[in-house]
C-alpha cells in the first residue's frame, strides 16, 4: 500500500473544506483535500441547465461588510469574488407586494398583517429584545411561547415563515434568541482586532489589505465601487436604537456569475501545497493511542491532523469506540431539508422586475430570488431565471411535497406557467444542523486528538456561508490554542 504524508487531511470539499485547506495552507501546512463526490462545492456551486446557470439553492451572503467571510478573504483569498447588491426583501401575497419590514418603525405600517397583530408582534419583540440586552438567555424559549394566543392565522403563518428561514424549523422549534440574531436586530460580526488576538499574524503574507489584492485583479472603477459597499460601516447604535432603525439588507450581496464565484474565488487562491481528490470518499479515521494517524478512502492516507467537513452525525460510523457521551450528543444534532425549483422563463416575467427575493408565506413558505436580474447571462438572451426555495417534511414524499410546492408557485404567480422554458429541481440539506431549540451542535474538538471538525453543525451564528465561515475562524482559535498552526 502506498502512504503519503500530509500535514493535515481535510475531509469534504465543500465550502468548509475549501476554507480549511486555505487557510492552513497559508499558515505553511501541505494539505490533501479528499471529497467524495465527482465536484467540489458541496452545496456551494452553479451549473448549467439548458443554458441556464443555476445556483445549489437560492443564496443571499450576509454580514459581508463586517463578518467572517470578509474577515477570511481580507487575510487569506489572493481572488476575491464581486458581491452585487442585494436589493430588498419583499413579501408577496394574493393581492399585495410589500418590502418587509427592517425596523420597528416599518413594522407598525406593515399592512400585510392585521394591526392588532402587528402592535402586538412589535410589544413581543421588544419586550424579547429588552430580556436578552439585560443578559437573559432566550435560547431555550421558543418564539412561538412568546406570542399571544389571539393572533390571526395569517400572522400565525408569517412568524412561523420567519422561523422557518432564520432556523429551518418552525416557531415552536426556533428559539426567541434566534430571531433577535438572525433577523439582524443584533447584529455579530468579527473585526480584524478580534480575529488577531485569536488567531495570531500570518507569517507568511504580511496583513495585505483587500484593497491592495482587489487592485490587483479587478479594474480600478470596479474596485472602488466595491470597496465603497464592502466597507460601509454601520452606526454605532446603541441596542435599542439599532432595533429602531436597523437596516437588514446592509452588507448582503449576490455573487456576480453565480454562487459559483465564491468557490472559484477560494480555488484561485489555493497555493500549490494543497492537493485535492475527487470521488475519494473517506470510509474510516485511524486512530493510534488516542491520536488521530490518517484516514482511510482509496487508499490510507497518514497524517498526524485531519479536519473533518462532513455530516458529524457520520463521525461514530468512520471511527469505533468513541465515549458513548459523545456518540449520544452528536445523535441529537437535527437538520432540515429543502427544495429549490428553478425556472427558466422564455422572456421576463413583470411579477419579478425587482433585484433581492420575494417571500411567500402563506401555507407554504417560499424565498425566491429572479438571480438573472443580478447578472443577465446567467440566463439565455432575454430569458429570466428565478429559483424558489422551499423547506420540506422529510416524512413526506419527495414526489409530493414537489407538486405542492409548484401548486404553491402557480397560486403565487398564476400567469407564469405559461412562461416557463426550463425546470430544474434540487432537494438539498442546507446547513448540517438546525438551530432548534433541543437541537445540538458538534464540538470543533473531539474525543480524538487533533481530530477536528468544521462546518456549519459546529457553529450556531448566523447561517449557510456565514456560518460555515465562523466555523473556520473558530477552528482556527482552537488550533492555534492546540499549538497546532503555527
Ligand atoms: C436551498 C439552500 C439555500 C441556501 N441559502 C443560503 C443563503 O442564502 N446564504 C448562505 O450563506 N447559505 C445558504 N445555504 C447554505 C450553504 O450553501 C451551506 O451551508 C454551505 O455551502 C455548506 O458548506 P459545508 O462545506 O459546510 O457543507 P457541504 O457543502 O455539505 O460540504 C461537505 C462536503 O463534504 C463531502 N463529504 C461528506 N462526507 C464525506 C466523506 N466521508 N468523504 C469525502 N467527502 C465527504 C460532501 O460530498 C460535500 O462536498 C443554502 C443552502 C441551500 C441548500
Amino acid at each position: 500500500m502506498e502512504m503519503k504524508k500530509y500535514d493535515a487531511v481535510v475531509v469534504g470539499a465543500g465550502i468548509s473544506g475549501l476554507l480549511a485547506a486555505l487557510t492552513l495552507s497559508k499558515h505553511g501546512k501541505k494539505v490533501l483535500v479528499l471529497e467524495k463526490n465527482q465536484h467540489i462545492g458541496g452545496n456551494c456551486n452553479s451549473y448549467m441547465v439548458d443554458g441556464y446557470q443555476v445556483d445549489t439553492g437560492v443564496h443571499a451572503i450576509t454580514h459581508l461588510s463586517k463578518g467572517p467571510l470578509k474577515r477570511l478573504m481580507d487575510n487569506y483569498f489572493d481572488f476575491l469574488p464581486v458581491f452585487e447588491d442585494y436589493g430588498h426583501y419583499y413579501i408577496r401575497t394574493e393581492n399585495a407586494f410589500v418590502k418587509v419590514p427592517s425596523n420597528l418603525k416599518d413594522f407598525v405600517t406593515f399592512d400585510i398583517l392585521p394591526r392588532k397583530d402587528r402592535l402586538i408582534l412589535s410589544q413581543t419583540l421588544t419586550k424579547a429584545f429588552t430580556l436578552s440586552s439585560f443578559g437573559i438567555d432566550l435560547s431555550d424559549r421558543a418564539v412561538y411561547d412568546f406570542l399571544p394566543k389571539s393572533l390571526s392565522k395569517d400572522t400565525y403563518d408569517f412568524v412561523d415563515t420567519m422561523s422557518i428561514s432564520l432556523s429551518g424549523k418552525s416557531m415552536k422549534e426556533t428559539s426567541a434568541k434566534r430571531i433577535l440574531y438572525g433577523s439582524n436586530f443584533v447584529r455579530d460580526s468579527i473585526t480584524q482586532e478580534q480575529f488577531d488576538a485569536m488567531i495570531g499574524k500570518l507569517e507568511s503574507k504580511k496583513s495585505q489589505s483587500t484593497e491592495s489584492i482587489l487592485a490587483s485583479i479587478l479594474p480600478y472603477h470596479l474596485h472602488a465601487s466595491l470597496h465603497a459597499r464592502m466597507t460601509k460601516v454601520t452606526q454605532p447604535f446603541t441596542s435599542l436604537e439599532r432595533l429602531a432603525t436597523n437596516d437588514v439588507n446592509n452588507s448582503q450581496g449576490y455573487p456576480r456569475k453565480g454562487l459559483k464565484a465564491i468557490l472559484n474565488a477560494i480555488i484561485y487562491s489555493l497555493p500549490e501545497t494543497v492537493e485535492i481528490k475527487t470521488e475519494c470518499e473517506v470510509k474510516a479515521i485511524l486512530v493510534q493511542d488516542g491520536k488521530v494517524s490518517g484516514v482511510e478512502a482509496d487508499e490510507i492516507y497518514l497524517s498526524g491532523l485531519v479536519i473533518y467537513t462532513g455530516f458529524a452525525t457520520e463521525i461514530p460510523m468512520m471511527i469505533k469506540d468513541l465515549p458513548t457521551e459523545y456518540v449520544k450528543d452528536l445523535k441529537e444534532i437535527v437538520h432540515s431539508k429543502s427544495l429549490t425549483i428553478w425556472l427558466g422563463l422564455e422572456k421576463e416575467f413583470p411579477n419579478f422586475n425587482y433585484t433581492g427575493s420575494e417571500i411567500w408565506f402563506k401555507d407554504f413558505a417560499y424565498w425566491a430570488t429572479p438571480i438573472s436580474n443580478y447578472d443577465p447571462s446567467l440566463a439565455p438572451k432575454d430569458k429570466q431565471l428565478i429559483g424558489f426555495s422551499f423547506v420540506i417534511d422529510e416524512n413526506k414524499s419527495e414526489e409530493q411535497e414537489i407538486k405542492k410546492a409548484y401548486d404553491t408557485i402557480f397560486r403565487a404567480h398564476p400567469e407564469i406557467e405559461k412562461y416557463i422554458d426550463m425546470q430544474h429541481e434540487q432537494t438539498m440539506i442546507p446547513e448540517k444542523a438546525a438551530v432548534a431549540i433541543n437541537g445540538k451542535f458538534a464540538n470543533i474538538r473531539t474525543p480524538v486528538q487533533n481530530l477536528y471538525v468544521a462546518g456549519t453543525d459546529t457553529d450556531k451564528r448566523s447561517m449557510g456561508i456565514t456560518r460555515a465561515s465562523y466555523s473556520i475562524i473558530e477552528l482556527l482559535k482552537i488550533l492555534n490554542e492546540d499549538g497546532n498552526l503555527h
